[in-house]
């Protein structure tokens, strides 16, 4: 998508602190951290939200970069967390899908 800020990072177009990638999936530092780790993880293609990806597989593969980000930001074993924040009552900004994985600090519940 051509104005699209995650598409744009997802094929380098804008710079960003990659963690790791595949042929889909890219993950990158989050501009504005909420914790000590705060990584994103995008499809490299456009999809706007949760509501719109009818692909499991790549819904899978989002989420097994996500454990792989956690490993490879020393995270797994203390826990972390991941988000997909949708739609305006999620607190979603960014309309291109992305996974928050957020880690290094103590998490509270419920999330505000
Ligand atoms: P949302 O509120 O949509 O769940 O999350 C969007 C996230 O994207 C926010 O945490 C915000 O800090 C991050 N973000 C927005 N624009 C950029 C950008 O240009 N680069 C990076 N690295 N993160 C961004
Ligand atoms: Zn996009």
């Amino acid at each position: 998508m051509n104005d699209c800020v995650f598409c744009k990072i997802g094929s380098g177009q804008i710079p960003s602190r990659m963690v790791l990638q595949d042929e889909e999936v890219f993950a990158f530092e989050d501009l504005n951290p909420q914790a000590p780790v705060h990584v994103l993880v995008i499809p490299k293609r456009h999809v706007a939200a949760m509501n719109e990806l009818q692909d499991s597989a790549l819904l899978g593969r989002l989420f097994h970069v996500a454990n792989l980000v956690a490993q490879k930001k020393g995270i797994a074993a203390s826990g972390y967390r991941v988000v997909a924040n949708t739609g305006k009552d999620g607190g979603q900004t960014v309309f291109h899908l992305h996974l928050h994985v957020l880690g290094g600090r103590q998490m509270s519940w419920p999330p505000g």
